[in-house]
């Protein structure tokens, strides 16, 4: 479900990237303790996030949403994976497990329902957000590579949830990371270019992203995400992770695509919001 116009009226401003944001201590050495990690599950003031195709149980109140944490002995089955420890020493786990049915969400808290990353990420608190990406990102990996790669054989969770260890060649797999850039393409009219995918709602859209391929540096990926995504060719400049771009109509455009969906916003608000580009 995407957020409605009231919802994204109280996004803040955001001062960071939404879903970079942190605050507990990801507590790395304790991923092997497996003694320190059964004491912490079987205390109750431990928090866990449950986690279901992507989704959480979040609590949204005026302005705010926060995640809504279970204990241990409330979590489902499912697999499991430490978080973290808080500065108050708060446990944090994540469980990949079902939420509630749809048919019995009615039964949930009000303002209570599970929601996606992309929905509650700009509302949730600094703890919240990092704890909700840290835990999506690794039940979305469990979900996926259940299998050894070299022999086939079911893998088992290791350190907390941070890996899977294949029981028959010892082989030992990492949650896959997918490096990626996003980029600003502007003109010198001071207008930003923005895209809409087309499984996307009416109206939002979003300036341009893509994965970085093997062998390719983030600026190579730049250029040709954009060619690739709107047929323009840019001039990119500030080389980094988050590019700048500008288009050169100079250059030819593709022959193979489809015309996109693409448009141009303009900074001054007064103006037209949106402009066919
Ligand atoms: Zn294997």
């Amino acid at each position: 479900m995407s957020a409605g116009p009231d919802e994204l009226s109280e996004v803040p401003e955001l001062r960071d990237l939404a879903l970079s944001r942190a605050e507990v201590d990801r507590a790395t050495a304790r991923r092997s303790d497996t003694e320190w990690l059964a004491a912490a599950w079987a205390d109750p003031g431990t928090r866990v996030v449950v986690v279901e195709d992507g989704r959480a149980l979040v609590r949204s109140g005026p302005g705010t949403k926060e995640l809504v944490f279970v204990s241990p002995a409330e979590a489902p089955e499912g697999v499991r994976f430490l978080l973290g420890v808080a500065s108050d020493e708060t446990v944090y786990f994540g469980v990949a497990g079902p939420l509630p049915e749809a048919g019995s969400q009615a039964g949930l808290p009000p303002g209570v329902r599970p929601v996606s990353l992309r929905e509650a990420g700009p509302l949730l608190s600094d703890r919240d957000v990092g704890l909700m990406t840290h835990a999506v990102g690794l039940a979305n990996w469990h979900a996926v590579h259940t299998h050894c790669p070299r022999c086939g054989a079911v893998t088992v969770p290791e350190q907390a949830g941070h890996s899977r260890r294949c029981p028959v060649d010892g082989s030992e797999h990492f949650p896959r990371l997918d490096p990626a850039v996003i980029m600003l393409v502007t003109d010198p009219d001071d207008r930003c270019l923005l895209a809409r995918n087309a499984q996307w709602p009416e109206r939002r859209v979003s300036i341009l992203a893509g994965f970085v391929e093997p062998g390719e540096s983030a600026e190579q990926a730049v250029a040709r995400e954009v060619l690739e995504e709107t047929g323009i060719s840019p001039l990119c400049r500030q080389p980094a992770l988050a590019d700048a771009a500008q288009p050169d109509a100079r250059l030819p455009r593709p022959r193979h695509r489809q015309p996109p969906d693409r448009r141009r916003l303009r900074r001054d608000r007064r103006g037209p919001l949106v402009q066919p580009g």
